[in-house]
């Protein structure tokens, strides 16, 4: 039996060679393209990867395994940053509107193991575009990349999330073990006003998963720390005492950053539909 026909040749192809002691050398690196082999009392000579072809495929190899790592990290992204937008907040893509606000962030990012075994939770409040959805964005997105099981969400979508009235109650508790499980949540854009009975008391008992789970969360509204102190009614009183216990307050100031922004997309969009445009 030829043995080395039975063996594919990694060299296959129109590589160039010299011969040297009987075994195949490659005329670039010029190292050995075949070796000897013992197989009881029969020596064989077997095709090999000379250094180059070796150096070729263990850079293929890398960056395949970079590509993996990289589509495992958007896949992780997408299921625990539930909004598009969210996963580009970012510190690098910070515009320093508001410094004061992003340098506590990162001081809290830098000390999360403490914040979250102490279960120091936030709540960023103040007027529409001032920065706290960004702030709070890029917390979620560092921890993210730092491999926390972090969630960042909105009431909304918790709420859409939710097993409707005529789900079991396991669906039910599993959906709250699943809030109570991540480091932290952060929930956007909080607020409960007009809402019915039922929605009350299942917006109650997720904040109170996150409550009795020890771990923090953070929460974004434009409520302010008067009317949480002020509730209307009981069910509401049920869940502000529970952000109270679990959130610090913290103001956004300043102006909004969204009349600026929307400035600029009037201009740019006067310039693309200006005659003088060429697209
Ligand atoms: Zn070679």
């Amino acid at each position: 039996m030829n043995f080395e026909a039975t063996i594919p040749n990694p060299n296959a192809g129109s590589q160039e060679f010299y011969e040297v002691d009987g075994l195949k050398h490659c005329s670039l690196c010029h190292t050995p393209m075949e070796t000897w082999v013992v197989f009881g009392h029969v020596r064989k000579k077997v095709s090999c990867l000379c250094q180059c072809k070796t150096e070729a495929r263990d850079q293929r190899d890398q960056a395949f395994k970079a590509r993996q790592q990289a589509e495992r990290k958007k896949q992780r992204k997408v299921s625990h940053i539930q909004d598009p937008a969210m996963r580009r907040m970012t510190f690098e893509a910070d515009n320093g509107a508001c410094p004061g606000a992003i340098e506590k962030a990162k001081r809290y990012v830098a000390q999360f193991d403490t914040s979250c075994s102490e279960n120091i939770g936030l709540l960023f409040y103040g007027d529409v575009g001032t920065g706290k959805t960004f702030t709070a964005g890029c917390i979620v997105n560092v921890l993210n990349d730092k491999g926390y099981n972090v969630l960042g969400t909105s009431l909304t979508r918790l709420r859409d999330d939710l097993p409707g009235e005529f789900e079991s109650d396991r669906s039910r508790s599993q959906y709250y073990d699943r809030l109570a499980a991540y480091d932290l949540v952060l929930i956007d854009d909080f607020g409960i006003e007009r809402q019915s009975e039922f929605t009350l008391e299942q917006i109650y008992n997720l904040i109170d998963a996150r409550y009795k789970s020890g771990k923090p969360t953070i929460i974004t509204t434009n409520l302010t720390p008067e009317q949480l102190k002020n509730p209307k009614n009981m069910a509401q009183r049920r869940i502000y005492d529970r952000i109270n216990e679990m959130c610090s307050p913290m103001l956004f100031e300043g102006q909004s950053q969204r009349p600026a922004r929307q400035k600029q997309k009037t201009e740019l969009a006067r310039k693309l539909l200006s005659p003088e445009s060429r697209g």
